[in-house]
């Protein structure tokens, strides 16, 4: 993937530069080398609709908001930014933005549990059908097509089975019949992968995850390609409220300045963890799109710059999965992921309990881990202790 998007006429930039750049120009007033935190919700007027900097209340706009949503663009190389409270407001604001009741959407069917959740208990009483499909399975996506089909929702890689999509496919599949495609970032992350570039309409992100990377804020972020759509989406980010506020955004951009160098070394450590346990008698599977029997392996070598930090696998029964999850020491045991820190879950319990009984139910012997960035023998011998 090449990572160089155009800033301006003359300056070319790579990934890390805007990472850091980007919507963080120094603060003209002070010198401020990062954008300062704004911490707060009104602007004097210079007479009625004087506005100095734009602003005038900041739940339509906030200048570490702003910061933050500019380079979120940049860095995802769409039209436009905009942040959000979670990654579920940004995908409610996406859905009620771009669906009318009476509509139909397509999700994976391995999709995080909550935007299960939010389809199946909030959009469909609202009058949005959906149906889950195998994203990696383009026939079976143009399959359940249908004319009111306003919506392809993908997720590549998919939390927890890890399985991938083509999403220049899908892209083609979801325009041919006259719909969108949305697609959650939030695994890879736009270091390793960027949709936009390869035929997505929308980058969907729970920035809580990899760009904040470490587990101290919640966030969610869509960036769009088309910046008339972009319009739409901030007219109902301000009706509807769900914004990220000024410390919020200001510790996702912190966050953000070194994504690059932190998804090199989750993805080294994940690979090494994903042969370790390859190589264990404890383990039967392992899903790690980066392992060449993986079935997604070769889309995720065509469409990621690198494999990413989440590896599953599954174990002989759930009692044994289980106890691998309550063994670890240097594995916290928690939900999330995407931090410095390693965490470990057993998602049929804990991340994907609201699944149990759907079509989206996740196999009871699976184990998920976060890989973080601590000292790769370290994770392995921790792993290695637990599995006995
Ligand atoms: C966590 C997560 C979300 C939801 O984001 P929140 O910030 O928790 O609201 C959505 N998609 C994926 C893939 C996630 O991992």
């Amino acid at each position: 993937m090449d990572s160089l998007v155009p800033m301006d006429n003359e300056v070319h930039r790579g990934f890390e530069t805007l990472a850091i750049h980007a919507g963080q120009e120094p603060d003209p007033a002070t010198g401020a080398v990062v954008p300062p935190i704004y911490q707060v919700s009104t602007y004097k007027q210079d007479g009625i609709g004087g506005l100095r900097g734009g602003y005038e209340y900041s739940r339509s706009a906030n200048p570490t908001r702003t910061a933050l949503e500019v380079c979120l663009a940049e860095i995802e190389a769409g039209a436009r930014g905009l942040a959000f409270a979670s990654g579920l407001a940004a995908e409610d604001a996406l859905i009620r933005t771009v669906c009318r009741p009476g509509d139909h959407v397509i999700i994976p069917n391995d999709a995080y549990g909550g935007t299960y959740r939010l389809f199946a208990k909030v959009a469909e009483p609202w009058g949005v059908t959906f149906d889950p499909a195998p994203l990696g399975d383009v026939a079976a996506v143009r399959a359940v097509m249908r004319p009111e089909t306003k919506l392809v929702w993908a997720e590549t890689p998919t939390n927890p089975l890890l399985a991938l999509a083509d999403i220049a496919a899908l892209a083609g599949v979801a325009h041919d019949a006259g719909a969108l495609l949305a697609v959650d970032n939030t695994f890879a992350s736009p270091y390793l992968q960027r949709p936009l570039d390869l035929g997505a309409d929308v980058v969907v992100h729970s920035t809580t995850k990899y760009m904040g990377g470490h587990s101290d804020v919640i966030g969610g972020a869509l960036v769009v390609a088309d910046a008339e759509l972009g319009e739409r989406l901030a007219f109902h980010q301000n009706a509807m409220g769900a914004v990220a506020g000024p410390f919020d955004a200001w510790l996702t951009l912190r966050g953000i300045r070194t994504l690059g160098v932190r998804m090199d070394r989750h993805c080294a450590n994940a690979e090494k963890v994903a042969a370790m346990l390859t190589r264990h008698d404890a383990v039967r599977q392992v899903l790690y799109p980066g392992l060449p029997d993986h079935p997604g392996h070769e889309i995720a070598a065509k469409q990621m710059r690198g494999f990413g930090g989440m590896v599953s696998f599954r174990m002989e029964s759930e009692e044994a999965a289980v106890r691998v999850c309550e063994r670890t020491k240097l594995f916290t045991l928690g939900e999330s992921l995407g931090g410095v820190e390693s965490l470990i879950e057993h998602p049929g319990r804990m991340t994907h309990a609201s699944a149990a009984g759907s079509p989206l139910e996740v196999p009871p012997d699976l184990v998920r881990l976060s890989v973080g960035i601590e000292d790769a023998d370290d994770l392995l011998r921790d792993l290695e202790l637990a599995l006995g």
